[in-house]
């Protein structure tokens, strides 16, 4: 099954993305995880990607769509992939197309509306080492502050602050959104509602994808 993943920052995506992935077998590619690691890592992407990214700011498509190409690829994506966080414009999601020749089989999009959107960014929390994710009120880890998974300590993303957030609603809206709309003229849109307790929405997101 080849999932693209669409949503407002914050939708849940990463966190419904890894229910997903266990039950169909697939891996999970996340282009937010990856440029996070190599900010980590102070590759020559991650030099390029970090200034982007503190601001909010898409990182240009060609950077951007090198990595998925690449990436896509690996013998792990044979039997399929969920793709969360790309495409984040209409030409990369044209790329994606152009890429392979089919290259995914359903956009799904979490619905979450705006006002929801700063609360649940602000509350986020990621481990820095197994990339589990959490959210101080709505999936809280065990201890409140460290992983469950593997025990390391968490943080909040540096992009998390309520400035960056705001910037990147705003690119969201501009350059994000218009992708459900190549998908619906594609036939390829489901939409899913991302409001309410992460078990119901794990439920409606296997029935959409028929799991
Ligand atoms: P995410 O983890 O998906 O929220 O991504 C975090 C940040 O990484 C975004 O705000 C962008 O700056 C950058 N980024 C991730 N994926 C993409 C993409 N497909 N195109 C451009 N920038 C991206």
């Amino acid at each position: 099954m080849k999932i693209v993943f669409l949503g407002p920052p914050g939708a849940g995506k990463g966190t419904q993305a890894a229910y997903i992935a266990e039950a169909a077998k697939i891996p999970t590619i996340s282009t937010g995880a990856m440029l996070r690691e190599a900010i980590a890592n102070k590759t020559e992407l991650g030099m390029t990607a970090e200034g982007y990214i503190k601001q909010g700011a898409l990182v240009p498509d060609e950077v951007v769509i090198g990595i998925v190409r690449d990436r896509l690829v690996m013998a792990d994506c044979a039997d399929g992939y969920i793709l969360d966080g790309f495409p984040r414009t209409v030409e990369q999601a044209k790329a994606l197309d152009a890429m392979l020749p089919n290259a995914i089989d359903v956009a799904l999009s979490l619905e979450v509306p705006d006002e929801n959107i700063i609360a649940r960014l602000t509350g986020r929390r990621e481990c820095p080492t197994c990339k589990a994710t959490f959210h101080v009120t709505n999936n809280p880890s065990k201890t409140g502050d460290t992983c469950d998974k593997c025990g390391a300590a968490l943080v909040q993303r540096a992009d998390d602050s309520e400035e960056t957030i705001k910037n990147r609603m705003k690119v969201y809206h501009e350059q994000t959104e218009p992708i459900k709309d190549y998908y619906k003229a594609a036939g390829k849109l489901t939409c899913v509602d991302g409001v309410g307790a992460v078990s119901d929405i794990t439920k409606a997101l296997f029935k959409a994808l028929g799991l």
